[in-house]
C-alpha cells in the first residue's frame, strides 16, 4: 500500500525508527520469520503494527493478558488502525468475524488458548493473513519466567499457514529462553534480532535488608519525584504503604486483591502525580506508560533477573537520571529455594538457575550493570560508573575460614538449629539450650572471637545465597548442595563488605 517511512510518519507520528525497529520491520516486510528481543519501552508494538498497516491482510497478535491486549487495542485504534480483539470480555464477536473475513481488519488481538482452537483456525482459513505476531514470546518456554502451556499449542497454527511470516517479541529472554523460543516457534537462528538492553540513566544499587521500613523511609525522604516500591505480597504492600505515608509523601497501594475501582483510582492518581510513591505487587506496571518515575525500589528479591530488569526499567523512561534499589535478605533465597523443591522436577533446574543468577547480582563486589547486561547476552565494559559498586567500590575479604566454622557448627549440632543458635555456639554463649543439648562440649563451641564475630551474619547470608546452607520449614539450617566443596577446602568464600561497614571498621581502627 503506502511506503514504510511515510506510514511511520503519517500513521504513527514518529519521525524515525528507533533502535532495531527498522531491521525488524524490513524482515517482516520481506516475509522472514523473526524473533525480536527488545527491552520494555523500546517500541515493540510498532514492529508488528506498522507491517499490519503496510501489508495486505490481517495481522493476528497473540498476547497473554486481556488487560494488556485492550490497552494496545485502544492505542492502535487511536491512531486509526482497524483493530479488534476476540476475548471472553468482548461482545462484538459476530462483527469482528465478519470484518476479518471481509478484509476490514489490520490487527486482531487474541489470547493463546483461543488462537490454538479449531474454531479460530477455520476462521483464519477464510481470512487473508499478513502476519502472526507472538507477543511476550518467552511464555512459550519452560525456561522462561512465565511459562504458559497454551503457547505450546501455537506451533501447529503457525505451521498451518507456512506463507504467513511470524514475528515473536519479548523483552525478557536469557540465553536458554531465547534458544527455546526459536525452536518452539520455528524461527531460524539468524532471525534473532537483539536490541541494546542498557539503561544508562538508571543508577543501580543493592542493599541487604536491615530494618526495611526505615531503609525505605530514608530512601524516599532523600528523593524527589514519583517512585514505585515493589513488595512481595499484598499484605506487605498495604503495611509498607501505611508506614511510608509517614514520610509525608502521598502514598498509595496497588495489588490484584484491591477493589477494581480503588485500583484504577490509585493508578490514575499515580500517573498524574509528580511526587507519589506507589507501593505495589508486580501486578502494577504492565502497560503503564509513566515516563517520569524517578526511582523503583524492590522490598524483596525479584523472581528473576529478567523480572528485575523489567520492573526496575519502569524508572527513568524519559531518559533523565533515575534510580533502582534492591533490598534483599537471605530468607528471600531460602524461601525461593524451598518453593523450587515443591515444583514439578522438570522446572526445578530452570528456577534454580534463575535464583543463582540473582545471587550473583546481589553478592557481587563489581559492576551491577555489567551483571545485568551480561545476563542478556551483551559484552559490557567491566565498570559502568553509575551503580553502587562502581561509585563506591566495596572491599572484599576472604571469609573462607569463618564459613567453614559456620558450616561445621551446623553439621555438628545436627542440622536443625537456626542462625541465632549457631552463632551462640560459635561465640561460646552460655544458654540453657546450649547446655541441655551439650553443644558446649562440641569442638566448634566458642571458636569464633573478636572481630570475626561481626562476620558471622554476612557469612551465613552468603552461604544461603550460595546454596551452601538451606533452611528447613522451621527455620533450621541444613547443609545445602554447595556445602561440600567449601568444607573440603576446594572452594573459597569471599565477602563483600558494604561501604558503611568499612567506614565503621576504619573509624574503629582510627579511634
Ligand atoms: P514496548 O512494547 O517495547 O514496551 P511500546 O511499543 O509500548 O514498547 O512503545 C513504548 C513507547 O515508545 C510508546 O510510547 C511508543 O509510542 C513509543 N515509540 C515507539 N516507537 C517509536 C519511535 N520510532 N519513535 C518515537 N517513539 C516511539
Ligand atoms: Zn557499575
Amino acid at each position: 500500500r503506502s511506503d514504510v517511512p511515510a506510514l511511520l510518519h503519517d500513521v504513527f507520528g514518529f519521525p524515525a525508527f528507533r533502535g532495531v525497529q527498522q531491521q525488524v520491520v524490513s524482515r517482516i516486510m520481506a516475509g522472514q520469520p523473526t524473533l525480536a528481543i527488545m527491552p520494555t519501552g523500546a517500541g515493540k508494538s510498532l514492529c508488528y503494527q506498522l507491517p499490519a498497516v503496510a501489508l495486505e491482510g490481517c495481522c493476528v497478535v497473540i498476547s497473554p493478558l486481556i488487560a494488556l491486549m485492550h490497552d494496545q487495542l485502544r492505542a492502535a485504534q487511536a491512531v486509526g488502525i482497524r483493530a479488534a480483539s476476540l476475548t471472553s470480555v468482548d461482545s462484538d464477536w459476530r462483527e469482528t468475524q465478519d470484518r476479518l473475513r471481509n478484509g476490514d481488519l489490520d490487527l486482531l488481538y487474541v489470547a493463546p488458548e483461543r488462537a490454538s482452537g479449531e474454531g479460530f483456525r477455520s476462521l483464519l482459513r477464510a481470512t487473508k493473513l499478513a502476519l502472526f505476531a507472538i507477543d511476550e514470546a518467552h511464555c512459550v518456554s519452560e525456561w522462561g519466567h512465565d511459562f504458559r502451556p497454551d503457547y505450546r499449542l501455537l506451533r501447529p497454527l503457525l505451521d498451518e499457514f507456512p506463507d504467513v511470516p511470524r514475528l515473536a517479541l519479548t523483552a525478557t529472554a536469557d540465553h536458554h529462553t531465547r534458544e527455546d523460543i526459536l525452536v518452539q516457534l520455528g524461527i531460524p537462528h539468524d532471525g534473532m534480532i537483539i536490541a541494546g538492553f542498557d539503561r544508562p540513566n538508571i543508577r543501580y544499587a543493592v542493599h541487604p535488608r536491615d530494618g526495611l521500613p526505615r531503609q525505605l523511609s530514608d530512601l524516599i525522604a532523600a528523593r524527589e519525584g514519583p517512585g514505585i516500591v515493589y513488595a512481595p505480597t499484598r499484605a506487605a504492600t498495604e503495611r509498607l504503604a501505611e508506614t511510608l505515608t509517614r514520610t509525608g509523601r502521598p502514598t498509595r497501594a496497588y495489588h490484584a486483591g484491591l477493589d477494581p475501582a480503588v485500583r484504577a483510582a490509585n493508578q490514575a492518581a499515580f500517573i498524574s502525580s509528580e511526587d507519589m510513591v506507589m507501593v505495589a505487587t508486580i501486578a502494577f506496571g504492565m502497560g503503564i506508560d509513566k515516563p517520569d518515575v524517578r526511582f523503583v525500589a524492590h522490598a524483596a528479591l525479584p523472581k528473576s533477573i529478567e523480572g528485575y530488569y523489567q520492573e526496575s526499567g519502569r524508572a527513568g523512561r524519559d531518559g533523565e537520571p533515575a534510580e533502582a534499589h534492591l533490598f534483599w535478605g537471605a530468607d528471600d533465597f531460602a524461601r525461593a529455594r524451598q518453593r523450587i523443591g515443591e515444583l514439578d522436577p522438570s522446572r526445578q533446574q530452570g528456577e534454580r538457575t534463575r535464583i543463582t543468577a540473582l545471587g550473583g547480582l546481589v553478592e557481587t563486589g563489581s559492576c551491577r550493570r555489567a551483571i545485568l547486561l551480561r545476563h542478556f547476552g551483551e559484552d559490557p565494559p567491566a565498570s559502568c560508573g553509575n551503580c553502587d559498586n562502581c561509585l563506591n567500590p566495596p572491599a572484599s575479604i576472604d571469609a573462607t575460614e569463618t564459613a567453614r566454622k559456620f558450616l561445621s557448627a551446623v553439621y555438628r549440632t545436627g542440622q536443625s538449629f537456626g542462625v541465632g543458635h549457631i552463632e551462640q555456639v560459635l561465640t561460646g554463649a552460655v544458654t540453657d539450650r546450649i547446655r541441655e543439648r551439650g553443644h558446649d562440649k562440641i569442638s566448634v563451641y566458642g571458636i569464633v572471637r573478636g572481630e570475626e564475630i561481626s562476620l558471622l551474619r554476612p557469612v551465613s547470608r552468603a552461604l544461603i545465597v550460595k546454596d551452601a546452607l538451606q533452611t528447613n520449614e522451621h527455620g533450621g539450617l541444613e547443609l545445602g548442595l554447595n556445602a561440600r566443596p567449601i568444607l573440603r577446602g576446594e572452594e573459597d568464600v569471599s565477602l563483600v563488605l558494604p561501604p558503611r561497614k568499612q567506614r565503621r571498621r576504619r573509624n574503629a581502627r582510627n579511634g
